[in-house]
């Protein structure tokens, strides 16, 4: 029995940029017209905050989502400077990205980590669970580090829910400063990689399901990186960081997910 194709993603995380809303609502656009040529690839951006209710407004009549850089666990209350998930699917949020390497550099948890993503999958809205280690070693401890971190987030997501749910591997060592041009998993790293988060998402869950969930990569992705990685990594897209402000070169990445579908 053949299993079903999995669709390709690929997620612009901007961080905290752009520096205006005239220029989000600018790259937005930017974006849009290059995603609309590529059906086959599910494109999200993941904006500030601030700039959420604003491209909401603009992206009518075309595929792409909106996701969020991060989320507050609890649903309403007196936590000074956090949001919501059902804050965030009320201005037409459906991506949340939870547990960036960034996030937790700051002090994020795997505990408060577990809590966003169960609060993300209640609220019906899809996760993205980025996971990565800090740094290779040569025996294999990078593994540890991985299972621990997704045996931790997924310890509360039933089997039901893992329709919404990706998973962004992103070695921290390998995300960019920026400019998408840091020192990039090799494809056959990312391949091993991809082979080992099955293994440890069957013994959640079962084989099927754990061949249905998407598992992307991120760090230091770029225009002259992104086919082989996708094509030889065995990845189902990118969460992209430096080169999504880049409409041009964001647009190849997209060109190598649409092509590899
Ligand atoms: C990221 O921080 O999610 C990321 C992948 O960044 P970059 O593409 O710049 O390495």
């Amino acid at each position: 029995m053949t299993s079903t194709p999995r669709k390709r993603t690929v997620i612009a995380n901007w961080k905290m940029n752009p520096a205006t809303l005239a220029e989000a609502k600018a790259l937005f656009l930017g974006i849009k017209k290059e995603a609309s040529r590529r059906s086959r690839v599910e494109t999200a951006i993941a904006a500030p905050f601030v700039y959420l209710p604003e491209l909401q407004k603009l992206i009518a009549g075309s595929r792409m989502r909106l996701a969020a850089q991060d989320v507050f666990w609890e649903k309403e209350g007196t936590y000074t400077g956090e949001v919501s998930v059902a804050q965030l699917a009320s201005v037409g949020v459906s991506h949340v990205i939870v547990g960036h390497s960034e996030r937790r550099a700051l002090g994020e948890n795997d505990e408060q980590v577990a809590q966003k993503v169960a609060a993300v999958q209640k609220g019906g809205l899809t996760v993205v669970l980025c996971i990565g280690e800090s740094e290779r070693d040569t025996t294999g401890r990078y593994l540890n580090v991985i299972e621990t971190q997704l045996r931790s987030a997924l310890a509360n997501v039933p089997k039901t829910a893992l329709e919404n749910l990706r998973i962004a591997y992103e070695p921290v060592w390998a995300i960019s400063h920026g400019d998408g041009k840091g020192h990039t998993a090799t494809a056959g790293d990312v391949h091993e990689m991809t082979i080992f988060i099955r293994k440890v998402l069957t013994s959640l869950y079962t084989r099927p399901s754990a061949e249905r969930v998407r598992i992307l990569y991120g760090g230091s992705v770029n225009e002259g990186n992104a086919s082989v990685l996708i094509e030889e990594g065995n990845v189902d897209g990118f969460l992209v960081g430096g080169v999504s402000l880049k409409p041009r070169a964001f647009a190849a990445i997209l060109t190598a997910a649409n092509e590899s579908a």
